[in-house]
């Protein structure tokens, strides 16, 4: 069977035929390689050479695609690898991932091994190791040349010492062969000599530079203490000092460099010349600027990223002295759907004439636009107070410029956003993270206002989101860190005051906030699906309290726990073979336990859902309507539901607290206990905090109560007191 000749293909079947594959095309990616990069390599090598040279390069990132486990290292030792054989022109970094990004997965992977989705990931980390590693190289190298120069600074200024007294030839040597700029001029700063590499860092001509005076080369990028050191160092004060000075060459263009100038004195120690040498910097300071706009910049639009974003904010907001800025948060309504329905290329291009829209609505001195990543951009402005309303106006023209379709593939396509408005005055409390949350949070506000549309920050409402954010992340945690407890409030008889039993009510121990009441979490634990477990908990810790008391206390009959089931846990397939587990686990009989479930998740329920229940009640479980009253259940349902006690809703209580009570609430709490009564269920009141409450109620023939009267929810030892003074 011939060898396939070249690039990707089906995987041939032979074993050795496919080594002998995979070897091809490794070869051929090293190919693209050096063709990318020879050209920006300051290299001996031919360019043949320089391929197999690259070979055992490739081969590294090669396996390091198909490594199990996956590690990034060998790209970062690739990297490296590349500084070390002097590929360190700004483009060779850039080419080079160019090649790997378009290259590698197509000629080294193995689809029969990994997907494609997978390959593509993997490639992307090597790039971002390969990169770093190269930054880290050539950080390194700078290190090492700065040493070295340091050192043949001192070499030569010695030497050249020695040779204004007496080794002439010597210096000469040194001076001519450097491969650093060397430069000699006396101390009014006319320049007496120079060698040809600081010559040719000029730009070739010595009449450039001979003849002419240090002082000439100011620059306006001269750091302040570049020309005092050089004031120092004239006269006498000073011994030598090194710089970053940039320079004009003959042509008008910028030589960078790292000088170092040194003071010679003649042999009585009287100052004479001045000794510079220079190294030139200008290429490593494009790479380090380019690399470092790739680091600040979004790739796909060009826009600045979160990263110079956060840059930006933070001096904004430090600045004070009476400035205001205000800030739009932008999330595209819809985008999700676009990028979906018209494919990742045409989200692509939609973004980017986003984002060129943004650009003109953001453009005078003092604002800007960044994307933060996906479909979020920010649009920053600065400005001295004053009476008009910067922000509106920003996000007024924001919503104006993307009102205009914008037309993709010949569709025409109405792109919509929602805006998040923060403003202040600069100087003020906030971080930069805190103004783009508070931003972040009101743009969500604009989104479930229905979108496209903008909203301003309020500081009452962050505060509320940001703590709900707050405890719905730190739940699960809490649960595993033993954060919760139970407290118990006693039910008690109506007839003759004795207590009844007790509903188990969950609080949260927060570790910042304090005791929390089930009110602030137990909606956030419901949203969640924590709920289940912790409603399981609290099921197991009331019912093995309530066994412990009736252990304890045989006497007068069992005490009953009741417990709260919420809506989802209604829903949850395990709740039946979680209560029976949990009943049995503790040897409880099941008719000392009441779940109260509310009203309002019971109003039209259907068959499926009401199962459950009926074989709990079936098993001697009493099920508590809760919060009746409150959901305009239709009376006569009742029937239908697994139902043994109704719990009516403390407004109705609070209805007895009037004087004088209104009669019509006295006959619907009347007509409310007959009816109940006359399908076997009985009554429980709650939220009794009167002795006229209690005693109203118990002539209206309620059965058992609830309330601050009798007791407040408290820790379950209370209970052993009340139920021991019952006994008195
Ligand atoms: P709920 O089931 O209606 O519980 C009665 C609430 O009334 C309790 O509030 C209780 O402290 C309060 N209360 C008792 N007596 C009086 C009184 O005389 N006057 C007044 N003004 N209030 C009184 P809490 O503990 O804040 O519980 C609030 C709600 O949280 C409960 O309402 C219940 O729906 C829910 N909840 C509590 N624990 C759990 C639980 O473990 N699981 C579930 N799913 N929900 C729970
Ligand atoms: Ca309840
Ligand atoms: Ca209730």
């Amino acid at each position: 069977m011939p060898v396939r000749p070249s690039g990707p293909g089906p995987e041939p079947e032979e074993p050795e035929d496919l080594d002998l594959v995979l070897e091809d095309r490794l070869r051929r990616f090293a190919t693209i390689w050096s063709r990318a990069i020879f050209p920006v390599t300051a290299t001996s090598l031919t360019r043949p050479e320089f391929e197999l040279h690259l070979l055992p390069w490739a081969r590294e990132l090669s396996d390091a695609l198909h490594g199990r486990p996956f590690d990034t290292a060998p790209a970062g030792r690739v990297g490296a690898a590349l500084v070390a054989a002097h590929c360190t022109d700004p483009d060779a970094l850039s080419r080079t991932l160019g090649v790997v990004e378009s290259y590698l997965v197509l000629y080294c992977g193995r689809p029969a091994q990994d997907t494609a989705e997978e390959l593509r990931a993997r490639s992307a980390r090597l790039q971002h190791a390969l990169a770093a590693g190269f930054a880290r190289a050539l950080r390194q190298r700078t290190l090492t040349e700065q040493e070295a120069i340091a050192r043949s600074a001192l070499a030569a200024r010695s030497l050249a010492e020695e040779a204004l007294h007496a080794t002439e030839a010597r210096f000469r040597a040194v001076f001519d062969g450097a491969a650093v700029g060397i430069g000699i001029a006396d101390l009014d700063g006319t320049i007496l000599e120079v060698n040809d590499t600081l010559t040719r860092m000029f730009g070739g001509l010595e009449t450039h530079i001979r003849g002419r005076r240090t002082t000439d080369w100011v620059h306006p990028e001269d750091g302040p203490q570049v020309w005092r050191m050089y004031g120092e160092l004239v006269r006498g004060e000073r011994d030598h000092y090194r710089v970053e000075k940039p320079y004009y060459r003959g042509d008008g263009t910028v030589l960078w460099t790292n000088l170092t100038v040194s003071l010679l004195r003649d042999a009585d120690g009287r100052p004479q010349y001045q000794l510079a040498l220079m190294e030139d910097t200008t290429e490593r300071r494009l790479l380090n600027l380019r690399l470092r706009y790739e680091a600040t910049h979004d790739a796909l639009t060009g826009l600045p990223n979160r990263t110079l974003f956060f840059e930006r904010l933070d001096k904004v907001l430090a600045a004070g002295g009476g400035t205001r800025f205000a800030l739009c948060y932008l999330d595209l309504d819809g985008f999700k759907a676009i990028n979906d329905s018209l494919g990742h290329s045409a989200g692509d291009r939609l973004l980017v004439e986003v984002a060129d829209r943004l650009q003109s609505c953001a453009a005078r001195s003092g604002e800007m636009v960044a994307r933060l990543g996906g479909d979020e951009f920010v649009a920053l402005t600065t400005g001295p107070a004053s009476d008009e309303d910067e922000a509106g106006e920003l996000a007024r023209r924001i919503l104006h410029v993307l009102s205009t379709p914008i037309s993709l593939d010949g569709r025409e396509l109405a792109v919509r956003g929602s805006i998040g408005v923060v403003e202040g005055p600069a100087g003020g409390e906030r971080s930069a993270a805190e103004v783009l949350r508070s931003a972040d949070i009101t743009m969500y506000r604009a989104k479930s206002a229905g979108g496209n549309r903008f909203e301003r920050a309020d500081a009452e409402a962050d505060a509320r989101a940001i703590t709900r954010h707050g405890l719905t992340t730190a739940l699960p945690a809490a649960l595993d860190r033993g954060e919760f407890f139970i407290e118990y409030q006693p039910l008690v008889h109506l007839g003759d005051g004795t207590v009844h039993g007790a509903e188990a009510l969950v609080r949260w121990c927060h570790p910042q906030h304090g005791v929390l009441g089930p009110d602030r979490f137990i909606p956030l634990a419901e949203h969640t699906g924590l709920i289940v477990p912790l409603g399981r908990w609290v099921l197991q810790e009331a019912v093995r309290q309530a066994r412990f008391w009736n252990r304890s206390h045989s006497d007068g009959g069992p005490l009953r726990i009741n417990v709260n089931l919420s809506p989802t846990q209604l829903h949850h397939p395990g709740l039946v073979a979680d209560t029976v587990d949990v009943l049995e686990r503790s040897g409880l009989d099941p008719g000392a336990l009441c779940l109260e479930v509310t009203e309002s998740a019971l109003i039209g329920a259907d068959e499926d859902l009401l199962k459950p229940l009926r074989q709990l009640a079936e098993m001697g479980v009493d099920i508590a309507l809760d919060d009746f009253g409150t959901g305009y259940s239709n009376l006569a349902n009742l029937r239908r539901l697994p139902v043994s006690v109704l719990k009516l809703d403390r407004s109705f209580t609070q209805g007895m607290q009037t004087h004088p009570v209104d009669p019509v609430d006295l006959k619907i709490v009347e007509g409310i206990v007959s009816l109940a009564h006359s399908l076997q269920l009985a009554v429980t009141v709650e939220g009794v905090e009167t002795g006229a409450q209690a005693e109203q109620l118990r002539e209206l023939g309620c059965d058992t109560a609830q309330g601050w009267y009798y007791a407040r929810p408290g820790a379950p030892d209370r209970i052993h007191s009340l139920v021991l003074a019952d006994a008195i």
